[in-house]
């Protein structure tokens, strides 16, 4: 299957709300002025995409007029769905309901969703307890009430939820799973110690304030 670039589906995307708008404006009807409204913000939308690639032409009233989109040049980005300067809004913060019991994973769901942006995938998942099978096996297990949030950026992925803080690596597939160890600092040698590009930010009286994982270039790591 052929995959078209941006700009080409941003054309033909265009193209077609360009055509709905011409069919609507021609109606001198109150339904269809609420539909060109509509329209309009459609484009705004649509034109938000539109990086200008094909450059500008000169309008009759002497603006610079995109190509593609009509954006006249200079003029501020408009927006409905999604501002244009600034952070973007979606959604809101829920947390679980610390005491409330769920009878399967269903029933507990409170948010769940994920988002690329940018390149990067965020997700969110906030549920109350439940109760679930282990994997292969007629034993429950109660899950915890939790708000999970989860960054993935390439090949590192940040979980976070009410007690952890883990970031790990992709391990490179096709490779057999070898098993993976942890521990406290003080419990692994300092020989192991050493190869671990890790720095503890520390406040006084020694409270842990941040940790940094400097990340070394890796022939492995896909950007
Ligand atoms: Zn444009």
């Amino acid at each position: 299957m052929r995959i078209d670039s941006p700009k080409t589906r941003l054309k033909r995307d265009l193209r077609r709300l360009f055509r709905n708008m011409d069919f609507t404006c021609r109606r001198n009807d109150e339904r269809f002025a609420e539909i060109y409204l509509q329209l309009g913000w459609a484009w705004e939308f649509l034109a938000l995409q539109c990086r200008h690639w094909d450059g500008f032409r000169r309008t009759r009233e002497g603006h610079d007029a995109c190509r593609i989109c009509g954006k006249i040049k200079g003029t501020d980005d408009g927006w409905f769905l999604f501002p244009s300067k600034g952070p973007v809004t979606l959604g809101q913060k829920r947390f679980p309901h610390k005491r409330r019991d769920c009878p399967d994973k269903k029933a507990a769901m409170i948010d769940a969703g994920t988002i690329r942006f940018h390149g990067a995938k965020l997700s969110v998942e906030v549920h109350d307890g439940y109760k679930t099978n282990w994997p292969g096996s007629k034993h429950a297990m109660n899950i915890a009430a939790d708000r999970i949030v989860r960054v993935i950026e390439g090949d590192v992925e940040c979980w976070l939820d009410s007690h952890l803080v883990h970031v790990k690596w992709k391990r490179p597939d096709g490779r057999r799973r070898k098993p993976v160890y942890g521990g406290f600092p003080w419990e692994l040698p300092k020989k192991l110690l050493r190869k671990f590009p890790v720095i503890l930010e520390h406040a006084d009286r020694g409270r842990l304030v941040g940790v940094n994982i400097l990340i070394s270039p890796h022939p492995r790591r896909k950007r």
